[in-house]
């Protein structure tokens, strides 16, 4: 029986790993009721049932290749997929007017230009890293790096994943380099170093440089460095489960229903904006 206080949550890309993950946590939360989950078209997951993905019981909703569904029966659209998904699901958040959580990182600045501008007409969240952790983290670095100065302090954030991750930095690494860009009161595009090889010079004032390592089933690891003369300060986040992040989206997911339009992220969501 449909209740109407539920909040109606729908899942793209829902076999995939956070898929599964975000899957299992609508389904164990009493405020969520899941609409359906959807998979690219041709998937072999297509037509399996979204209980059984999970080893849970049977649900009687099979896993679907037709975003627009989604869209026009759920409150709120979690997507964690790939960029290329993204355009259309933007373009059916857009028509539709659902909130729509996007998780998916790597996108190109093109997508980002198009997200904030749909922003102005629905309710978007868009976050590279939904853990509580992370979060506090961005506005940790953001106060260091306000405080230490530029000629003596040097930026440097490492992170690492498991090898199955396809973009490098990762979403939550670039976010740490722009909270630390903020601080400084400076555009990252302007000073940073996304990786470096080769003779490279020596390191200029006031860079925020990058490294990344992949390897294993690491859930994600992110480590800023302030770099002084004698002295070094390290600010990090472990995540040990992905589950950390879906069950923050799903925090998010229900707090967005019945947003109006605007472009969200989490800071909003836990009351950290200024
Ligand atoms: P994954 O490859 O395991 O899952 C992606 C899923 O999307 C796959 O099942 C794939 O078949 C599906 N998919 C691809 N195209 C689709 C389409 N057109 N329609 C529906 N489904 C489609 O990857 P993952 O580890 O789950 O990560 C997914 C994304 O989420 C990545 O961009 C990753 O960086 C990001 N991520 C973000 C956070 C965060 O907190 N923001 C945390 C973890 C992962």
């Amino acid at each position: 029986m449909s209740n109407a206080a539920l909040k109606k949550i729908g899942i793209t890309g829902v076999a995939g790993r956070m898929g599964q993950m975000l899957l299992k946590t609508v389904l164990a939360d009493p405020e969520c009721e899941l609409v359906g989950g959807t998979e690219y078209v041709g998937s072999p997951h297509v037509g399996a049932d979204l209980g059984e993905l999970v080893g849970a019981k049977v649900l009687g909703i099979n896993i679907g290749d037709n975003p627009a569904d989604l869209f026009e029966k759920a409150d709120v659209v979690v997507d964690f997929t790939l960029p290329k998904a993204t355009d259309i699901h933007l373009e059916l958040a857009t028509k539709h007017g659902t909130a729509w959580l996007l998780g998916t990182t790597g996108l190109s600045a093109e997508q980002d230009a198009q997200i904030s501008k749909a922003s102005e007409t629905t309710p978007i969240l868009q976050a590279a890293n939904f853990s509580l952790g992370v979060n506090l983290l961005l506005g940790l670095v953001k106060q260091a790096a306000a405080a230490l100065p530029e000629q003596d302090w040097d930026i440097e954030v490492v992170e690492t994943h498991h090898n199955q991750k396809i973009d490098a930095p990762s979403g939550t690494a670039l976010a740490l380099g722009i909270a630390a860009a903020e601080g400084r009161d400076v555009e990252l595009e302007d000073v940073q170093k996304l990786s470096r090889e080769g003779v490279t010079g020596v390191r200029p004032v006031g860079e925020i440089g990058f490294a990344t390592m992949r390897g294993g089933d690491v859930a994600g690891e992110h480590q800023v460095n302030f770099f002084g003369t004698s002295e070094r300060i390290e600010i990090g986040h472990r995540a040990s489960d992905r589950a950390i992040f879906a069950k923050g989206a799903i925090h998010a997911a229900k707090w967005m229903v019945g947003k109006s339009a605007g472009h969200y992220d989490m800071q909003d969501v836990l009351g950290l904006t200024d």
